[in-house]
């Protein structure tokens, strides 16, 4: 990051962000790329550079771009969200989305984006699925993004190159600050028309930013190397999974298709002192929420999953 060749990136003549935004784009199956802050700023850009004022997406009722944005597409694009109930799978059904898509008729918004999420809760959308999602979005004249904050966990799983995911798409955002291990951004990609109306919308949000190629090293740096190991994070997860699934009082939530994460549901009456006990074997645990969550990461290694098996067998043993 130190030795990063920096431009001024509001100009477009920062190398080292152009050298990750073509490396990004490339990976994604995309034209172009754009550097951007957060996965939020992702999402809400391929919302502004999509729909107009007026218009709706649809989304998953626990869809990251929905839920968890606080509400940015209506917000700030003047976009009403359409949310379609989640599958356990993180899929929507098509034909509710396809009865959610509205007739051409001025008391109804303007259906323009259908937004999916891969993974999902750590699910990778089935391939066949994601086919059919294409096929309803392309006979209906939507624009298709997805919120691929994790898509390169979903390719690893999948077996396939991630341009396989993102080519299906008309924009793509994902992010480098999660597994990837980069400090801080995200991707949005598309073509070059769409990521050129993006930068706009980017500017816009203050998301213009300078001398930022020592914050896109990082991102390069990340997409070069860190995206085979996500099957080191995947077989961690496993064998996390695994060695809680022999504590009789946890509920460790069954997948066949598992990636980096492991849900874990812990009765009541345990919960408010798991925290501190695994902090103080240095561990953190966030326990607000039931099923807590658990994810693997390329600063966690071998050692660490058995150290985190050994101190819940230890809690719920001292605990018993
Ligand atoms: C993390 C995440 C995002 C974006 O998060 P930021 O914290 O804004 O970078 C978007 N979607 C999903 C599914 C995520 O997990």
């Amino acid at each position: 990051m130190a030795d990063a060749p920096v431009g001024d990136d509001v100009y477009g003549d920062d190398p080292t962000v152009n050298c990750l935004e073509a490396k990004a784009a490339e990976l994604l199956g995309q034209d172009s790329g754009l550097f951007v802050t957060s996965g939020t700023q992702g999402n809400l850009l391929a919302i502004l550079t999509h729909c107009q004022r007026g218009e709706e997406y649809i989304a998953g009722t626990k869809a990251h771009a929905y839920l968890e944005e606080g509400g940015g597409g209506a917000v700030l694009a003047s976009v009403q969200p359409q949310p379609i109930e989640n599958q356990p799978d993180g899929t929507l059904d098509l034909k509710s989305v396809r009865a959610a898509i509205k007739p051409d008729d001025f008391h109804l918004a303007i259906t323009r984006l259908f937004c999916l999420e891969n993974t999902f809760f750590g699910t990778p959308l089935p391939m066949d699925y994601l086919s059919e999602a294409k096929a309803l979005v392309s006979g209906n004249g939507l624009q298709f993004h997805l919120d691929g904050a994790r898509i390169f966990n979903a390719a690893v799983s999948e077996g396939i190159a991630p341009d396989a995911i993102g080519g299906m798409f008309d924009s793509v955002s994902a992010c480098l600050s999660k597994g990837l291990g980069a400090p801080i951004g995200s991707v949005l990609a598309g073509s070059r028309d769409f990521i050129q109306r993006a930068r706009r919308w980017r500017k816009m949000l203050g998301g213009g930013t300078r001398q930022v190629g020592i914050l896109a090293a990082a991102g390069l740096y990340a997409l070069q190397h860190n995206i085979e190991r996500l099957a080191e994070d995947h077989e961690h997860a496993l064998l996390l999974a695994a060695g809680l699934g022999e504590i009789d009082e946890l509920d460790v939530h069954k997948t066949d298709r598992r990636t980096n994460m492991v849900f874990i549901s812990v009765p009541d009456s345990k919960r408010e002192s798991l925290a501190g006990f695994m902090h103080d074997r240095g561990i953190l645990v966030t326990v607000e929420e039931n099923p807590i969550r658990l994810v693997t990461h390329l600063d966690i290694d071998r050692t660490g999953i058995h150290q985190t098996i050994d101190a819940f067998k230890d809690y719920f043993l001292r605990a018993a």
